[in-house]
């Protein structure tokens, strides 16, 4: 695919044709050189289209729900006439095969609702490599239309941090019971969290709900401000009865209008930014290094002197570093 076939499917995709978008995401995703170079002509051109919508991560932990909350919350908006993307970072799926979002029995509903368009996970590869891929199919929807774009990643692990990287708002799901208690979920995570949202309450869970939500108030009450105005809510919801959605999008809303009111909103797109080019970067430095055979030969050898005792390794890397520096 040459420059002018990439400037096409940039065309088609800003018409919000879903074959061009499903290949567009797949051209983001291919990790072969030549089209990267394609990838990012293609994400260069659609740039100026992009940064409309309202960017939202949802995690949790496996059981909490994600995928039927997901599914009602995106049926309640494209409800509303919105156009919903969902996207998904999930590292573990290179070890596992599948891949969250990848079953098609989740989220039928949502999936053959013509406003909406649901993404699995990018399979294979580091965090690294699964969040820049999430990022630019982010930057696909939005030049495609899609208003409001919701990113799930599993409660698991380093993959939070990744999404709330990559999102305006972060939202943390959690459960009654399951184990799921206050003592379980990292400060890390709540820390992360914009709005916490309980799930099913409903039925016999309602109160143990009502309970968990009044202790996560109080929790978040005791975590240091992130914005000027703005304290992470709790909000009750029954994903599977379809209830409390319109709470859930009000605080969304809330919370989009209380950053820009304050312009903490771009700032964070400004970090994120400038985030994302410097992990580039550093992601392109280590490819080059891995790619040079004279280096992993220089490697090799020096690991034995180091093996021996012979040489230390930070000389060692010393050497390595240098070798990298002084020759093409
Ligand atoms: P995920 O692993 O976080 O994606 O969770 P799922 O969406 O697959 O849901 C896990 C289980 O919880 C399923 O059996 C759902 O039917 C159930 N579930 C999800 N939402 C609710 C809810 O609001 N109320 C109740 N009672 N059950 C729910």
């Amino acid at each position: 695919m040459g420059k002018k076939s990439s400037q096409d499917l940039a065309a088609r995709v800003l018409k919000s044709e879903r074959r061009a978008l499903a290949k567009a995401i797949t051209l983001v995703e291919s990790v072969r050189s030549d089209e990267r170079a394609e990838a990012e002509a293609l994400i260069d051109a659609l740039l100026p289209h992009t940064g409309h919508a309202v960017r939202v991560g949802l995690s949790g932990a496996p059981g909490v729900g994600k995928s039927t909350f997901i599914e009602a919350f995106g049926l309640y908006l494209t409800g509303l006439g919105h156009k919903v993307a969902v996207l998904a970072v999930d590292p573990s799926s290179a070890r596992s095969g599948g891949s969250i979002l990848g079953d098609k029995t989740r989220m039928n509903r949502l999936a053959r609702d013509a406003n909406a368009f649901i993404r699995p996970s990018p399979a294979g590869g580091t965090l690294g490599g699964v969040a820049r891929r999430t990022r630019e199919a982010l930057l696909i929807v939005e030049a495609a239309g899609f208003d409001v774009v919701l990113v799930e990643t599993v409660g698991v692990g380093q993959s939070e941090t990744a999404v709330a990287d990559m999102v305006d708002m972060f939202a943390l799901l959690l459960a009654p019971g399951g184990g799921d208690d206050l003592q379980g979920i990292k400060r890390g995570i709540m820390e992360l969290a914009d709005l916490v949202v309980v799930n099913k309450a409903d039925g016999d869970l309602e109160p143990a709900a009502r309970r968990a939500a009044a202790d996560y108030t109080a929790a978040m009450h005791l975590m240091r401000a992130k914005y000027k105005n703005w304290q992470a809510p709790v909000v009750l919801a029954s994903a599977l009865e379809e209830q409390g959605m319109e709470n859930v999008w009000r605080a969304v809303q809330d919370f989009i209008a209380s950053l820009q009111q304050t312009g903490e909103r771009d700032q964070r797109r400004v970090t994120q930014a400038k985030t994302w080019m410097r992990e580039e970067i550093e992601a392109g430095l280590v490819q080059a290094l891995h790619a040079r055979e004279d280096i992993r030969a220089l490697t090799e050898q020096l690991e034995q002197e180091v093996v021996r005792g012979t040489l230390s390794p930070a000389s060692a890397a010393r050497r390595v570093l240098a070798q990298f520096e002084s020759s093409p």
